[in-house]
């Protein structure tokens, strides 16, 4: 494997990063980690598949990139990544993608600490259930949605150690509004070659009032947050009573930019955001805040159905029941 650069370790140890989990890249990026890849060069192995998929043998790269069950894990990404996408990079590459500022802006326009800290857990959570499925032979696995729903979980809650920026409170689900609001949640979801993006309105006792979807020509995370909240923003104009509005999402660069169009920190958006501001100006009032991804995780659901199904425009009376959007049941998991 190739070696890392003074300037990547660094970026490991500097990281904020728990201890156990620096020491897991370590184990990776040295090849050091026990898969059955590593022991079968070693020993006699005859049974080589992946404990978790059983498809491949367990290799690194298989982890990283190729695993079902790791495929599962990132599309279940506040990003609906299709980890697959980057299979063309070896292991010490991506772990240099994952530190680098520049690059993980520049090609998906997140923080570059916010998709370390999801890797990181992921490929924490697939160490773990593999150890207990080849040595617990008691063991009985999860079913997908559940750890997905851990993952993000332990997500949320590392992410606001290592980021400042989320160590204000957040909400953590949907909550209820004062009479007469209604809430717009909106997600995202990516697919090889394109976004899509869901709007979701419900009233204040959480009925729902209008969902919508849309394909986006664009990978660029950031930008396809703000044509969601474009989105979201334009459904409420089709609702007769649409006053009083609050508009919510765990993107931060797409709530701030709305509370702060002069501080919008890419260009890209500023289109999607006027647009979104001319359409919240006919409310009588409208309030934009940022929440947890688990609090806003039915309008991603929706997104990553709408991908996995071509369907845009209102999807009212053809999406997948809201309760299980908002219980975490991706059943487009499975296909
Ligand atoms: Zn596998």
């Amino acid at each position: 494997m190739k070696s890392l650069n003074k300037k990547t370790w660094l970026a490991l140890w500097n990281s904020k990063l728990p201890e156990s989990l620096k020491l897991l890249w370590w184990q990776i990026l040295w090849n050091i980690l026990p898969t059955i890849s590593v022991l079968a060069a070693h020993c006699n192995i005859h049974l080589t598949n992946c404990p978790l998929c059983g498809h491949f043998e367990e290799s690194l790269e298989h982890i990283c990139f190729n695993c079902h069950f790791m495929k599962i894990l990132w599309f279940s990404s506040p990003w609906g990544i299709h980890i697959d996408a980057f299979a063309h990079l070896s292991v010490t590459d991506w772990f240099g993608f994952l530190t680098n500022k520049k690059l993980v802006k520049t090609s998906l326009n997140l923080d570059n600490r916010e998709i370390l800290c999801f890797a990181t857990i992921a490929l924490d959570t697939y160490w773990f259930y593999r150890n207990k499925m080849t040595h617990d032979h008691n063991f009985c696995m999860p079913n997908s949605d559940r750890i997905c729903f851990q993952l993000r979980k332990r997500y949320d809650d590392l992410v606001k150690i290592s980021s400042p920026s989320h160590k204000a409170s957040l909400a953590s689900s949907w909550s209820p509004l004062p009479e007469g609001w209604i809430k717009l949640n909106f997600g995202v979801a990516s697919s090889s070659n394109c976004s899509w993006v869901a709007a979701i309105a419900r009233d204040y006792h959480g009925h729902l009032l209008i969902a919508a979807t849309a394909k986006i020509n664009t990978l660029s995370s950031s930008l396809t947050a703000a044509e969601a909240c474009k989105l979201a923003s334009s459904i409420h104009q089709s609702i007769a009573c649409s006053s009083y509005i609050i508009l919510e999402s765990d993107n931060l660069n797409v709530i701030s930019s709305l509370n702060n169009p002069s501080c919008c920190p890419d260009w890209e958006l500023e289109h999607a955001i006027r647009d979104s501001l001319f359409s919240l100006s006919f409310a009588q009032a409208w309030v934009a805040r940022k929440v947890t991804y688990s609090a806003n995780v039915a309008s991603h659901n929706l997104a990553k159905w709408a991908s996995c199904n071509f369907v845009s425009g209102n999807v009212s009376n053809c999406m997948p029941d809201l309760n299980s959007l908002d219980s975490d049941v991706p059943m487009f998991f499975n296909q």
